[in-house]
């Protein structure tokens, strides 16, 4: 750690969260634990939270280089990184290029069908509730968020799929499915913000045809797999590629 941090404000799944001497800012400790199914399984894994503070500032650096904006300043040591403080928006956008886990569970869809355009689901974020799926109408009840905030929302998501999916393929991994976690900045700016890692996305090798063994991502710690650090540090290391030398904030 190479940047002193104030209070503790909120200790979640897989990150604290700390105030920061600098107005606006907190930041972001990636842990190491690991968690699936609304938290019932856990597990403490060396290196992921290294893993994914760097795989997520890269990626977070290359949606800014595309011009959308994030939350992320820049990492302050191997699994600390610096971020503007957003209100978190209570909702989980879910962009799907691919169908599979609960998708396939609630749908009869087939397993690996391609979904163009991609398939943008809204859940509502609350771990008492299991993040429960959003229909329409259950938006417009709960009065969330206005029609013109869930254009941008929606819009932002798209924007990031059509960054990311072409990024990943580059490296010779398909984007299946990810979360995003929306948020708006104190000038009341829409920004992505949370984390953008093999926790939150799902990657499949390319290069590999065996419908386990080219999983890469959170999949594998839920599935029982194995080799989950292994393949984040795959990840880590075809993505840091395209980003060799994050933003240094501390
Ligand atoms: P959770 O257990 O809810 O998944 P995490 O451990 O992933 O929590 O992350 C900690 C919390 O930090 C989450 O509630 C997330 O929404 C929140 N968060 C992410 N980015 C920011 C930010 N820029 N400002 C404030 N809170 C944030
Ligand atoms: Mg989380």
């Amino acid at each position: 750690m190479t940047i002193s941090h104030g209070d503790l404000l909120y200790e979640g799944k897989a990150k604290r969260i700390f105030a920061c001497e600098r107005d606006g800012q907190v930041l972001v400790e990636f842990k190491n634990d690991a968690t699936a199914f609304n938290a019932q399984k856990k597990a403490q894994l060396d290196e992921k939270g290294r893993l994914n503070c760097r795989i997520s500032s890269c990626l977070f650096e290359l949606l800014e280089r595309e011009g959308i904006p994030t939350h992320y300043l820049g990492m302050a040591g191997d699994t600390w990184m610096v971020v503007q403080h957003v209100e978190v928006i209570p909702i989980e956008v879910v962009l799907r290029n691919i169908a599979t886990g609960s998708l396939c569970r609630e749908t009869p869809l087939p397993q690996g069908t391609t979904l163009d355009p991609a398939l943008l689901d809204l859940y509502y974020k609350d771990d008492a509730l299991g993040d429960p799926l959003l229909t329409d109408s259950r938006l417009a009840l709960l009065d969330l968020i206005s029609g013109e905030m869930r254009q941008g929302i929606e819009a932002l998501a798209r924007r990031v799929n059509a960054v990311l999916s072409p990024f990943f393929r580059a490296q010779a991994l398909q984007l299946v499915d990810f979360k995003l976690e929306l948020g708006l900045n104190a000038a009341g700016e829409l920004l992505v913000a949370d984390e953008i890692s093999p926790d939150t996305c799902r990657l499949w090798d390319l290069a590999c045809t065996d419908s386990e063994a080219r999983i890469l991502d959170k999949d594998r710690f839920r599935k029982d797999l194995g080799g989950v650090i292994e393949a984040y540090g795959e990840v880590c290391k075809r993505v840091q590629g395209a980003c060799p030398t994050p933003r240094n904030c501390s």
